[in-house]
């Protein structure tokens, strides 16, 4: 009787759009107490649009050293430096700068990378390809356009190469943030010029698949590169009270592991190939069906829809089927 109940858990499972990988994937679901979300694309849609471009008027000095400090004169950002005018380089309109981040991002293929890209290319037209592109994994991008080095990312990936957010600029990345967006920090040749404010909407479904996750005992946390901010708004539109944020793609793992080390039974759901690590890290690995295959090769179980309900769907089928079979 126990191969022929797990044989019908599994098909009932592909009726309620679970793909599993194994009947033994059951017995592990069972077990799980904790249920670790990605955000993007697993909690939200994962489509960013752009919302914003805030630009500084500051073609002054590079802001890298002895940048302004909150207390200063407000004259401080739009004031010319010297009784130097800018120069042609210096120039760059909104437009611009939108279109040298948008060429560098044209290269990823992050839903921020797409969102701006494509924002760009509705405004100017085809983009130029970057020459020396690199991706930095949960930081951002940077490459050369037109002779220009460009950045853009995470605040942290221009202060890795000592460029400071001027005031005006530092406050539209903490309004944008505020309101629960995304700040995505433009650099063009050593100087921050820009943010642009990038956003996702939760799915509608996501939190009723929390409540339901709830209902079953379990407890739910929300993992993401992300910024505080951006999670937190996140969470409370869906239900999630732990939430942790910030987290580098290479540490996602540790965090499973260290709620492994709590004595914590895991489940991780999530879409990126940054998942990878963490989905075959957990007890329970549960792939996005709509996310990258380097996901789904890693989890146990493939919600084949995208939908988050499937999780829960999941859990009580695993519950079901064994409680059929003692
Ligand atoms: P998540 O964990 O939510 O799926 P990631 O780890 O992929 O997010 O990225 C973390 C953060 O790094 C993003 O929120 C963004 O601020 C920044 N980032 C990553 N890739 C890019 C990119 N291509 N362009 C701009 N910013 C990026
Ligand atoms: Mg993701």
């Amino acid at each position: 009787a126990t191969p022929t109940a797990l044989l019908v858990g599994t098909g009932r499972g592909a009726q309620l759009g679970i793909l599993i990988k194994g009947p033994e994937v059951l017995e592990t679901t069972r077990a799980v107490d904790t249920v670790v979300l990605d955000k993007t694309g697993t909690v939200t849609t994962g489509t960013m649009t752009l919302r914003a471009v805030h630009v500084t008027g500051d073609d002054g000095e590079p802001t890298a050293a002895g940048a302004p400090t909150e207390g200063e004169a407000p004259t401080a950002a739009g004031a010319p430096t010297e009784g130097e005018a800018p120069t042609e380089a210096d120039a760059f309109t909104e437009d611009d700068l939108l279109r040298l981040a948008g060429a560098v991002e044209h290269a990823s293929e992050h839903p921020i990378a797409r969102a701006v890209a494509r924002a760009a290319a509705e405004r100017s037209g085809p983009l130029p390809a970057p020459e020396d592109f690199a991706n930095v994994p949960g930081l951002g991008v940077q490459g050369v356009v037109e002779g220009h080095a460009v950045l853009a990312g995470r605040e942290k990936l221009l202060t890795e190469w000592s460029i400071t957010l001027p005031p005006e600029l530092a406050e539209a990345k903490e309004a944008a943030e505020a309101a629960g967006r995304t700040a995505i920090c433009v650099a063009v040749d050593g100087r921050a010029r820009a943010v642009l404010e990038v956003a996702d909407a939760v799915k509608d479904t996501s939190a009723e698949a929390i409540a339901r996750l709830r209902a079953l005992g379990l407890t739910p946390i929300l993992l993401t590169g992300d910024n505080e901010a951006v999670a937190a708004t996140v969470a409370r539109e869906v239900g999630i009270e732990e939430v942790i944020a910030e987290v580098m793609p290479e540490d996602k793992v540790d965090v499973v592991k260290r709620l492994q080390a709590e004595g914590r039974s895991v489940a991780m759901v999530g879409d990126g190939v940054n998942d990878a690590a963490a989905l075959a890290q957990a007890d329970l690995g549960l792939a996005m069906g709509t996310g990258t295959d380097a996901a789904i090769e890693a989890g146990d179980l493939t919600l084949v829809r995208g939908d988050l309900r499937a999780a829960p769907d999941a859990i009580r089928l695993a519950r079901r089927t064994l409680s059929t079979i003692k």
